[in-house]
C-alpha cells in the first residue's frame, strides 16, 4: 500500500544587509521552486504521462497546476519524436484543463 508521508523541514531564512531582500536556505535533495523533495518531483515527472494530472494531485495531495507543472517540465526533456503520442496526450489534456 502507498501511504503517504510529509516532511516538516526547518529552512533559516536569511536576510541581505545591503537590500535587505530575504533568502531562504537551500536544502540538499528538495526543489525549492516546488517545495517538496526533488525524489518526489521526479516520480511525478512520468507517472504524470501514464495518468490524469487530478488523479496524481489527488494521490499525494498536492494541486494539480503542481503536477501539470512539473509534467510540462518533463515532457520538454523528451525526445518529440520517439514520445509524439505521449506528447498529443499531454496536449489535450492541456487544452481540456484551459476550457474548464
Ligand atoms: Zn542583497
Amino acid at each position: 500500500m502507498n501511504k503517504r508521508v510529509g516532511l516538516y523541514v526547518n529552512a533559516r531564512r536569511f536576510i541581505c544587509r545591503d537590500c535587505g531582500k530575504t533568502f531562504m536556505e537551500t536544502l540538499p535533495e528538495v526543489d525549492s521552486k516546488r517545495r517538496m523533495t526533488e525524489r518526489r518531483a521526479r516520480w511525478i515527472g512520468p507517472h504524470s504521462l501514464l495518468h490524469t494530472f487530478t488523479s496524481v494531485a489527488e494521490e499525494i495531495g498536492i494541486t494539480e497546476g503542481t503536477v501539470r507543472n512539473i509534467a510540462h517540465d518533463c515532457c520538454k526533456r523528451l525526445d518529440k519524436s520517439q514520445f509524439a503520442g505521449i506528447q498529443c496526450a499531454l496536449q489535450s489534456e492541456f487544452a481540456l484543463a484551459g476550457a474548464l
